[in-house]
């Protein structure tokens, strides 16, 4: 028999939820989720980054474009994480998967990993050369393209957390 929740379960960046697995092993909790979404859903933490085995605290990264695709690079040390992070992501939404209906996500604004929209990609020498979303949500919308997904900067909108809401509880 399915193991299935009857509660709709959406993926949260772990970090929203007040786990402290930021580069500087600091949080970014939002009260409103924890508070208020965890009475109607079954919030699942995921950090790409920590979870992947890249730990804390961590050199920050960014996205390269170079060799025909998107990377992600730490800016420091230079090492490529793509794989890690493409293996790890596929993995846990599987894993998740097993356990939960997915029906949303809602993750950081601005991070090579968990950004929606509004991360910028360069090129070997630093430059910006366009804007994208990070290296979790490419793999979460090639497996789940109809996915509702929302940042935490656009769950301020009023309107744009309604719809948001509104295609979820569908
Ligand atoms: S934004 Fe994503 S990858 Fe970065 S700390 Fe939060 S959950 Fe982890």
């Amino acid at each position: 028999m399915e193991d299935k929740t009857a509660k709709p379960c959406l993926i949260v960046s772990a970090c929203l939820m007040g786990y402290k697995v930021r580069y500087d092993c600091l949080d970014k909790k939002n009260d409103y989720i924890i508070n208020e979404l965890s009475k109607r859903f079954e919030l699942i933490p995921v950090c790409p980054e920590f979870e992947s085995g890249m730990g804390t605290p961590r050199e920050k990264i960014k996205l390269y474009q170079y060799e025909g695709e998107i990377k992600v690079v730490g800016t420091e040390s230079r090492t490529d994480y793509t794989d890690t992070i493409k293996e790890f992501s596929r993995k846990k939404l599987k894993e998740i998967s097993e356990k939960w209906k997915i029906t949303g996500a809602i993750l950081k604004s601005k991070s090579p990993s968990c950004g929606i929209r509004n991360v910028p990609v360069h090129n070997l020498n630093g430059d910006i050369l366009y804007i994208d979303k990070g290296l979790f949500v490419f793999i979460l919308s090639s497996e789940y393209p109809d996915l509702p997904v929302i940042d935490d900067q656009e769950i301020e909108d009023q309107k744009k957390l309604e719809a948001f809401l509104n295609r979820v509880n569908k």
